[in-house]
């Protein structure tokens, strides 16, 4: 729950629709920081697919995530270090090893319990953009803003593949629509909190938007929401 010096932009919606880029710029943006609660869950993938645990074993999935100590280290240019155990998984945590496991394990409810509660201690007392699938209608339910992004399949695709060959890695974009037509499948209709928007959103569809229109459209709803003196 929101404390009264804890102030969030909860930012939700499918993968693909530009929501990582535009939540970082956004807290540079407003002056808040930025909380990836994605890289939670890959996190607790990768311990899971590293303990050699399978997908379908969710006693043995809850008993590695209660296992996993998972860090968020901030860096200056908006991105975090993701410490497993210690250990820097920033890169590991984003091969499409863990990209196709993750939707299994974010599904176990030990899971969600555990990573939701590190996700409010991240926010207590702080200004926020918090980016994920269940932030404004779960993590926080009285976030000051919410967000929930969208966009077709094929235009989510688009940028996903892009991404990828960006980053000098492989991609095959029929391959990339198949796994984020899956992964939305999966999300949407899990038992727990399943990826949906909070009744109270803005919605905000990103197919034609450049990253800097959509920037625009959040920060002047964040500037209407919260005055700068709450900040
Ligand atoms: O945002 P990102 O693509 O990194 O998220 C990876 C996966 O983590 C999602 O597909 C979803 O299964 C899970 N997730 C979740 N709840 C969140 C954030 C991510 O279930 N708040």
């Amino acid at each position: 729950m929101t404390s009264s010096a804890t102030r969030v932009v909860a930012i939700d919606g499918p993968a693909g629709t530009g929501k990582s880029s535009v939540s970082k710029l956004l807290a540079e943006k407003v002056g808040a920081s930025y909380l990836d609660t994605g890289a939670m869950y890959r996190a607790v993938t990768l311990a899971v697919l590293d303990a050699g645990v399978a997908l379908d074993d969710p006693a043995g999935i809850a008993k590695v995530a209660q296992a996993a100590d998972i860090k968020l280290i901030p860096n200056a240019d908006g991105s975090s270090t993701v410490l497993l155990d210690g250990r820097d998984v920033s890169g590991p945590i984003r091969t499409e090893h863990v990209t196709s496991a993750v939707s299994a394990v974010s599904a176990v409810p030990e899971v969600r319990t555990k990573l939701v509660a590190l996700q409010r201690e991240n926010a207590e007392g702080r200004f926020v953009v918090v980016e994920g699938r269940d932030i404004g209608t779960v993590v926080f339910p009285s976030a000051d803003v919410k967000i929930f992004l969208t966009a077709t399949p094929e235009a989510r695709a688009e940028r996903r593949h892009k991404q990828n060959l960006d980053a000098g890695r492989e991609s095959d974009y029929d391959a990339v629509l198949a796994s984020v037509n899956r992964r939305d499948h999966l999300d949407s209709t899990r038992a727990v909190s399943p990826l949906r928007a909070a009744e109270d959103a803005v919605v905000v569809d990103t197919s034609d938007k450049t990253l800097m229109e959509v920037l625009d459209e959040l920060s002047a709803l964040v500037e209407a929401r919260i005055g700068a003196a709450e900040r």
